[in-house]
């Protein structure tokens, strides 16, 4: 059993597993491989990385990203799903995603689903928790036929449906509805804890670092908290006895597929020498334009931010970006010629930047 839907430190205020914790953890239990999948964050995967080949463990780096279905509206309706990278281009396509979140935030980083299939490459996807792609429209009772045809459709052979048992009210129904879904899909099963801590004594810990995410107390009878203390590392037997009602052959081929995913995952990074982003030709043809664009402001400073878009094809808001760097130069360098003597008064001052920019 191959853990990788696993929240350490790094996962913003909602994990207290420490990194060393848990590869202490994987050497206790013989696992030879562990992953970390942190909502919406990648910031851990380097520590585990590091102390992983350390240890003679093979680190998966994943993360558990919050994704919308609606891609023109903020409205909150985040899901969650677990990305991994089974090689580095699936690991530049995680960064690419990872930064694509943090501009679309609306209460978390999101992703979509058109971004997901844009960087799909080299990446895994499984449907995570109880708040993931399946659960949500499951629970609402919203078709999911033409979501899974989606997913099939990108991620074919490299989709799995995530089982996990915490005890919580409706999990065990939503399981045995995936695997009814595995049946009639040919889809791989997987099983997966969701631990955000170490062991059963972590919860009440867990609890409190809960309330300091959501600006609540421990005696808010409103507060936001796990349904229940089950969100610790669990090993193969562990899980074996939670899921008792699973039949044994399922139990042992969704144990199985969790090491296949660990066997296909490869990524390895660069940690010596430097690691500057290579300029392709486009990126050059973009800058030698800002670099005409500066000069257009420059020069032509009756044309307005749209003309100038128009001109250049580039947005506007990339115009308003240069023009304000643009108005901090021309202030700087204006503010030199004053010292010299060269505007006496505010007014001249003002009339000065604005004929520049
Ligand atoms: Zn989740
Ligand atoms: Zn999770």
């Amino acid at each position: 059993m191959i853990p990788f839907h696993t929240h350490n430190v790094y996962s913003l205020l909602d994990g207290i597993l420490q990194t060393d914790q848990y590869i202490q953890w994987a050497i206790d239990n013989n696992i030879k491989s562990i992953g970390l999948a942190n909502h919406g964050e990648l910031s851990g995967c380097l520590e585990l990385y590091k102390k992983c080949n350390k240890a003679d463990i093979k680190p998966i780096l994943a993360c558990e990203f919050y994704l919308t279905a609606n891609e023109e509206e903020n409205i909150n309706d985040n899901m969650h799903i677990v990305v991994i990278a089974y090689n580095n281009d699936g690991w530049n396509n995680l960064i690419k995603l990872h930064n694509y979140s943090w501009k679309n935030f609306y209460r978390k980083p999101r992703i979509t689903f058109s971004k997901l299939k844009e960087f799909n490459e080299g990446l895994i996807v499984t449907t995570a928790c109880m708040g993931g792609i399946f659960a949500k429209p499951y629970f609402d009772n919203v078709d999911i036929e033409p979501i899974i045809e989606q997913y099939i459709d990108i991620f074919e052979g490299r989709f799995y449906l995530e089982l996990q048992e915490h005890g919580i009210k409706g999990q065990r129904e939503y399981n045995e509805f995936l695997i009814e879904l595995a049946k009639k899909y040919n889809l791989p099963l997987i099983i997966q804890n969701d631990a955000h801590y170490a062991s059963k004594d972590d919860a009440f810990a867990h609890e409190v670092l809960l309330c300091k995410n959501t600006g609540s107390k421990m005696s808010s009878e409103k507060r936001f908290k796990f349904d229940t203390n089950e969100f610790y590392l669990k090993n193969k037997s562990e899980l074996k006895e939670i899921f008792d009602y699973l039949p044994d052959d399922i139990f042992e081929e969704c144990i199985l597929n969790t090491n296949i995913i660990a066997d296909s995952c490869n990524v390895i990074l660069k940690q010596d020498g430097y690691n500057y982003p290579v300029f392709s030709e486009d990126k050059k043809e973009s800058f030698r334009k800002l670099v005409e664009l500066t000069k257009v402001i420059y020069w032509n400073p009756l044309l307005n931010a749209e003309e100038l878009a128009g001109k250049l094809q580039v947005s506007i808001p990339t115009i308003n970006r240069y023009l304000k760097i643009l108005r901090t130069e021309a202030v700087t360098q204006i503010r030199g010629s004053r010292k010299k003597g060269g505007f006496t008064t505010t007014q001249t001052f003002q009339l000065e930047i604005e004929k520049r920019i």
